[in-house]
């Protein structure tokens, strides 16, 4: 067997591990052993390259190669590894942000190296090749700088508000119609001007394109850009002639692009206008005016009604992830269900600030999986629910994505939490939540207030029991 026909054999191995892998990650029960497949998957594809890489005729520059690719693995290896194990679970989606623009880059860099070799290629060759060039670097310069855009709104370096300017939405269609030109006069000859023309278009694309979006909408873009990268990885297989970046660049972009519309599907947004960076909601000013009186509880009391209650609710949001208060609340869960009141948590596809945030969290702390459900599952018993406990979540258990058609999160789908008999809401002060939004939660007749953080609050309630 040659070794090409080995490390295809490889390949081959390593997608299907893949696939196990994203199977593995849409449920609970089964993700760690996704994130195993994923790991085996990347580790044989990766041992496949390189021995593929080195496999020819040995040479000092052989070895010089060999030496240098090391190097960059454990630098690389090092650094991501560090990153992984510092960030913060709220600090997630800026760090996913910042690797995307690593993929994005790494597209540009190797579109252009292959833009080298244009000239030694018949005819033919060079055609389709270049064309294979223009459209990774195309979509590489996009994602990068696009990514860094989405890193700076979400770690709050650059204001979350969309840009507008003026007929921005033609600039879009100008600079997709600059492209097609541009490719297609490479393609007749292939000159090193039209190659920097189309990264500097495809790198201002990605900026305006991601800056036009508002910051409530940033949690689809980012997983938009996972989307465009495993597209970049693909184009960059294409050009490298390896299968297997196609297969994961592919596997990568249609995931990407499907979780994108779920998203978009629980925040009620536009597909079409996220992907295409035009929708952009102007968020309203944090802390916007109240509109009615509040009243507010104490731990003691929250004890008391938990005691004599039949049904119990959870809904945990960013503030839950904040505060760090999985593991009291997990033991609040425990408690009430030794004493037979039937708990159940009940959770929104985008509470926190990343997908299956809560759903991690809560897993963290030994929750049983059986009494963790989703929004739409829980939604229409919110109504026989005796108590439900907000803890940290604002925007997602607002009713004003149902009342009030000017909101800006009108037609959003939340958990209704005020159908309840009882609600008590955990934060800290009257502020709004991610979306910039009042709450008229707040003000129900049904709701009081607990100030304080999560954490203490929920301790304080469990001293109580
Ligand atoms: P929100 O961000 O709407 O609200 C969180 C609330 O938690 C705040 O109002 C805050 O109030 C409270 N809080 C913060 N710290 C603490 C603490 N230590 N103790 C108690 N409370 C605390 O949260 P949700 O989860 O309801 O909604 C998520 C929002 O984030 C949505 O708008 C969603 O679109 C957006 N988003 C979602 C992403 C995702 O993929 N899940 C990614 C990025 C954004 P106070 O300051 O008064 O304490």
């Amino acid at each position: 067997m040659t070794v090409q026909a080995i490390a295809n054999a490889a390949y081959v191995a390593a997608a299907l591990l893949f696939i196990m892998s994203l199977a593995g990650l849409s449920k609970h029960e089964t993700g760690r052993t996704g994130i195993r497949y994923g790991v085996a998957g990347m580790a044989i594809a990766m041992a496949a390259t390189i021995w593929l890489a080195f496999s020819g005729e040995w040479s000092d520059s052989s070895l010089i190669g060999l030496g240098l690719l090391i190097v960059a693995l454990i630098v690389g290896g090092v650094i991501g590894f560090w990153r992984a194990r510092v960030v913060a679970m709220t600090g997630m989606p800026e760090l996913i942000a910042l690797f995307h623009s690593f993929v994005g880059l790494t597209a540009v860099l190797v579109g252009w190296n292959g833009a080298l070799h244009v000239k030694e290629m018949s005819a033919a060759l060079a055609a389709v090749h270049s064309a294979e060039v223009f459209i990774g670097v195309f979509i590489g310069a996009i994602t990068f700088t696009g990514s860094i855009v989405a890193y700076l709104k979400l770690s709050a370096k650059m204001s979350s508000k969309p840009l507008i300017l003026p007929g921005r939405n033609y600039i879009n269609l100008a600079a997709l119609a600059g492209f097609v030109g541009l490719t297609v006069a490479y393609v007749i000859t292939p000159e090193l001007g039209l190659l920097i023309a189309v990264t500097v278009l495809a790198l201002a694309l990605g900026w305006h394109l991601v800056a036009s979006i508002g910051g409530g909408d940033m949690p689809v873009v980012v997983s938009m850009l996972n989307s465009y990268s495993g597209w970049a990885a693909a184009a960059t297989g294409f050009l490298l002639s390896n299968n297997l970046l196609i297969v994961t660049g592919a596997l990568v972009g249609s995931s990407g692009a499907y979780l994108s519309y779920i998203m978009c599907k629980a925040m009620n947004r536009s597909f079409v206008s996220v992907i295409f960076g035009g929708y952009g909601i102007e968020a309203a000013p944090q802390g916007e005016e109240e509109t009615g009186e509040h009243t507010e509880t104490d731990a003691a009391s929250v004890a008391e009604l938990l005691s004599s209650a039949k049904t119990v609710v959870i809904t945990p949001g960013y503030g839950m992830a904040v505060a760090q208060a999985q593991y009291p609340v997990a033991e609040l869960a425990k408690r009430l269900r030794e004493k037979g009141v039937e708990v159940l948590f009940g959770i929104h596809p985008v509470a926190g600030r990343l997908p299956g945030h809560m759903n991690v969290l809560l897993a963290e702390a030994k929750v049983p999986y059986d009494i963790v459900l989703e929004m739409d599952e829980i939604n229409d018993d919110l109504a026989k629910t005796q108590v439900v406990l907000v803890i940290g979540a604002n925007d997602t258990v607002n009713p004003a994505a149902t009342e009030n058609p000017s909101s800006p999160i009108a037609g959003m789908p939340v958990l209704r939490v005020w159908e309840a008999e009882n609600v008590i809401v955990f934060k800290r002060s009257m502020a709004s939540g991610y979306a910039g939004v009042a709450n008229p939660l707040f003000f129900k007749p049904n709701a009081k207030m607990l100030f304080g953080d999560a954490k203490e609050r929920v301790n304080d309630i469990l001293k109580a029991l």
